[in-house]
């Protein structure tokens, strides 16, 4: 079973591993920045993801490595300091070790630690989240704790959050938890509370990523957080999710008008999510189509979250009859664009958008083909 990951662990360590994690990237499917406002989210789980495997040493020793480097990081277990340069990508088992006391879980002292991976990094899917999922699993099958899913996820998040320092939502570490095969994940960023819908058979994902980026990204992300903090003070509510889009509508003059945009846009895509799930439940892809594209339209014109290299690829992917919709995935302001396709959409119609890409822009984008996959698991090997 794995025999490339036991293979590899051996060239590593000289001994096989005694515990097998796998957890799954992920795509922000629909619900786009409404996490922070309390709404929902429906993200799915790919049928790609980050490997594990683990044995204890006695000596308390922690030894990591992974496919992407060549060189072993060594620390002693009472070592937990956030790691830079090279050895940076131990921050995420480091950061999965220190959240455990969080939660009243203990961590392993001595062990050695491989990471290997089927999954693009950077490129959206939230590799982040499922080398994260796939350690907290190990880390917890090898001191015999059996905590409930949502726990698991909350140790990942807390990783990111606090160890690692990336401000995520629950999205990423949700879905990579509780992901399935041919199902979607709906998130209530409230509770947080998690359900699968199930994906009507036939469909795939695209995934074309631009490798842009704004450079000024992270101060948008705040702007939008604070313009969505502002107008959900206008209407005297805790968060935008209490709202509707009526009620929003009927108040537009409380609002500055960049403001109203912004919460036009939260609102709606809010009710988007609501109506994907509906029509996911009667099988209507075609329906659900319409809502993505129609997400990210509003992407493009009330948050201004989009650009022109994303907007380019929406345009040519759904002039396409094998495409049901797409927009984009993650914060926007570059990154990736998600399409949900009927079997008739393949390699050579994918590299036709990608040639209009290049041709416009001077660089193809990277293509991946999904399907959905089943959230983290524990192999025994
Ligand atoms: P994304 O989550 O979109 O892939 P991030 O920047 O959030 O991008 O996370 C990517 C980081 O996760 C990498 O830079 C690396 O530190 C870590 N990582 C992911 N997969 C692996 C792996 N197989 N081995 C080592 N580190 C990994
Ligand atoms: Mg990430």
């Amino acid at each position: 079973m794995k025999p490339w990951l036991i293979e590899k662990f051996r060239a590593s360590f000289g001994r096989a591993p005694h515990w097998i994690a796998r957890a799954p990237g992920r795509i922000e499917f629909i619900g786009n920045h409404t996490d922070y406002n309390g709404g929902p989210v429906l993200g799915a789980a790919i049928d790609r993801g980050v490997w594990v495997g683990l044995a204890l040493r006695d000596d308390g020793q922690r030894r990591f490595a992974s496919d992407q480097l060549s060189e072993v990081v060594a620390l002693p277990a009472d070592r937990m300091k956030k790691q830079a340069g090279a050895a940076a990508w131990v921050n995420y088992p480091l950061g999965v070790l220190a959240a455990l006391p969080e939660f009243s879980l203990r961590a392993p002292a001595g062990f050695d630690y491989l990471a290997m991976s089927d999954l693009p990094v950077g490129a959206g899917l939230s590799s982040s989240a499922a080398i994260e999922l796939a350690s907290g699993l190990a880390f917890l099958a090898a001191t015999a704790q059996q905590p409930s899913r949502e726990i698991l996820v909350k140790v990942g998040k807390h990783a990111e959050n606090h160890f690692v320092g990336v401000p995520c939502g629950i999205l990423d570490q949700g879905v990579s938890g509780f992901g399935k095969k041919d199902h979607l994940v709906f998130i209530d960023c409230r509770g947080p509370r998690f359900e699968t819908v199930p994906l009507p058979g036939g469909a795939h994902f695209w995934i074309f990523n631009t490798h842009t980026k704004h450079a000024l990204v992270d101060g948008l992300y705040a702007a939008r957080h604070r313009e969505c903090m502002e107008a959900a003070q206008a209407l005297s509510v805790g968060l935008l999710v209490e709202t509707n889009p009526a009620a929003l509508l009927v108040a537009e003059r409380k609002f500055s008008p960049i403001v109203f945009k912004r919460a036009r846009h939260i609102v709606e895509e809010i009710a988007r999510v609501s109506a994907t799930v509906a029509a996911l439940r009667v099988g209507d892809l075609a329906a659900v189509g319409k809502l993505l594209t129609a997400s990210h339209r509003s992407s493009q014109m009330w948050f201004e979250n989009s650009t022109p290299e994303l907007d380019f690829l929406v345009t040519t992917l759904t002039s396409q009859p094998a495409v049901f919709g797409a927009r984009l995935t993650g914060g926007g302001f570059g990154g990736a664009v998600m399409a949900l396709t009927s079997v008739a959409f393949g390699d050579d119609e994918a590299n036709l958008v990608a040639a209009a890409y290049a041709e416009k822009f001077g660089a193809a984008p990277d293509i991946l083909h999904a399907q959905t996959g089943d959230g983290a698991e524990l192999f025994t090997p």
